[in-house]
């Protein structure tokens, strides 16, 4: 019999799962509900893909393993291998990172041409196939398991379509939760927490002669209490940049290019803002305001439809200030893949289910910390934890250590781009460097 896979969503989650499905199942459909453009230009769908993107080591990492066609047509096109510690300017607060080989690669590109890139390669991979214009309005069960997906085509026709396993890969709108109800499942639990922040990006072409000093990212970071902005320039290889800006509630949302501008003015350090002058936008700010931590614990939930998981945005967003959504996705996508091979889908298809959500529960935990305890920070109405508090104190430690020690920066980069687990930065050695590092350095 004919085994085939099901994914709804055609975004970042959702192709990179297609091309982990494929060497499962006999036949990979995915389901996306937009068009796609024939130009890596933002979509529907992807409200965020207007957005600056930057896809951590990790991420890049499991993308290359998965499509190893992927550097040399991202070589091909610009998007080149660059080095974080030399490459990118990272300052937080008022701390700047040192100008050092780190030995951990970083490419820039726009979310439409890494998404454009990924979808070329998974049309090309045999039993995929990608359905556009195909919106998934249910799920279909049969007893204790999905059976199928009803699905409403371009000609606006609807239709069931069978399967072994369906993925919601529907990212952050997915409708996962009203179909639970429907089919008399329990709601997970939702925790959520939202400091606040705002995002826009614009487009720019820099003045004649302007430069990131040979760097393809400028990144300058909040730190609370009193930094309460973060700038990113990235540069691409047509010349264009990108600036993004983010802001915190009680500030002027930056909605102009005036206005971005003035938020760069203030940031804590000069550079991204020296680098802009004389910049023309190339079109509108983009704002984007919903960016809560937002996780769905369907791991908890006691009921669950059988031959049924659901990854990426769906379960679980992040503040996107670690940039980690797309490196969690594509790690969710493998994780999937090596939970298949060790689960009998047909046989139990209930708890093979059940215990994925699991598993990604745990890859979720880590990153989900640190994303929370960096943002609660920032409500001054939440009491922090000791934990927290401790977290922090320990960081600004951290940082004013890594502003004078190149090679204690390249390991807090390795953490930060998510190829080493944090526990790393509290070594012994590490730990001797952190708390003798002399305060001046706070400034550097
Ligand atoms: C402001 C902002 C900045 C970000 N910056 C970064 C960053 O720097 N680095 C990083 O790694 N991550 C970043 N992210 C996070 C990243 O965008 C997401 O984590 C990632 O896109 C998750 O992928 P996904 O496939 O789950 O969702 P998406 O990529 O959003 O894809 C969901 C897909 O499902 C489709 N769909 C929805 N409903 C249906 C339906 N009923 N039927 C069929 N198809 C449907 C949609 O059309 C879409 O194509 C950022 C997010 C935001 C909001």
């Amino acid at each position: 019999m004919n085994r085939r896979a099901v994914v709804l969503g055609g975004g970042f989650a959702g192709l990179v799962t297609a091309r982990v499905l494929a060497d499962r199942f006999d036949e990979v459909l995915v389901l996306e509900q937009g068009r796609y453009p024939d130009q890596p230009v933002p979509r529907d769908g992807v409200a965020q893909g207007t957005q600056l993107h930057v896809l951590l080591a990790r991420g890049a990492d499991v993308l290359f393993e998965l499509f190893p066609e992927l550097p040399a047509r991202l070589d091909a096109i610009g998007i080149i291998e660059r080095d974080f510690g030399t490459d990118v300017l990272q300052v937080v607060g008022r701390i700047r990172m040192p100008r050092r080989v780190a030995g951990v690669p970083m490419r820039c590109a726009t979310r439409p041409i890494l998404e454009a890139e990924l979808r070329a390669l998974v049309a090309r991979v045999p039993r995929v196939t990608l359905l556009q214009d195909h919106t998934v309005e249910a799920l279909v069960m049969d007893g204790p398991r999905v059976r199928a997906a009803r699905v409403t085509g371009p000609d606006g026709a609807a239709q069931a379509l069978e399967g072994a396993l369906f993925v919601d890969a529907m990212g952050r709108r997915s409708p996962v939760l009203r179909w639970l109800d429907a089919l008399g499942f329990d709601r997970p639990e939702v925790e959520s927490l939202d400091a606040g922040f705002r995002y826009a990006t614009v487009a720019v072409q820099p003045a004649p002669g302007a430069a990131l000093d040979g760097r393809i990212l400028m990144v300058v970071m909040a730190q609370a209490p009193d930094h309460r902005r973060t700038g990113a320039l990235m540069a691409l290889p047509d010349g264009t940049w990108r600036a993004t800006l983010v802001t915190l509630p009680g500030e002027h949302p930056e909605r102009s290019w005036a206005s971005i501008l003035e938020g760069f003015r203030l940031l804590a350090c000069p550079d991204p803002w020296e680098r802009l002058q004389g910049a023309t936008p190339l079109g509108p700010v983009h704002p984007f305001a919903d960016v809560a931590n937002r996780r769905r614990r369907f791991d908890r939930l006691a009921r669950w439809p059988g031959a049924f998981v659901a990854l990426g945005d769906a379960v679980c967003r992040f503040n996107p200030r670690f940039g980690q959504g797309m490196t969690i996705a594509a790690l969710s996508a493998s994780l999937l893949g090596e939970h298949l091979d060790q689960q009998d889908l047909d046989r139990a298809p209930v708890q093979a289910a059940q215990r994925f959500q699991r598993r990604l529960a745990s890859l979720h935990d880590l990153p989900w910390r640190l994303a929370t305890s960096d943002d609660a920070i920032w409500l001054p109405d939440r009491p922090a934890s000791l934990l927290d508090r401790a977290t922090a104190w320990y960081l600004q430690r951290l940082l004013a250590a890594v502003a004078g020690d190149a090679d204690l920066n390249a390991r807090f980069i390795r953490v930060a781009q998510m190829l080493d687990h944090p526990v790393r930065l509290a070594a012994p050695t590490v730990l001797r460097r952190v708390l003798f590092a002399r305060p001046r350095a706070l400034e550097g």
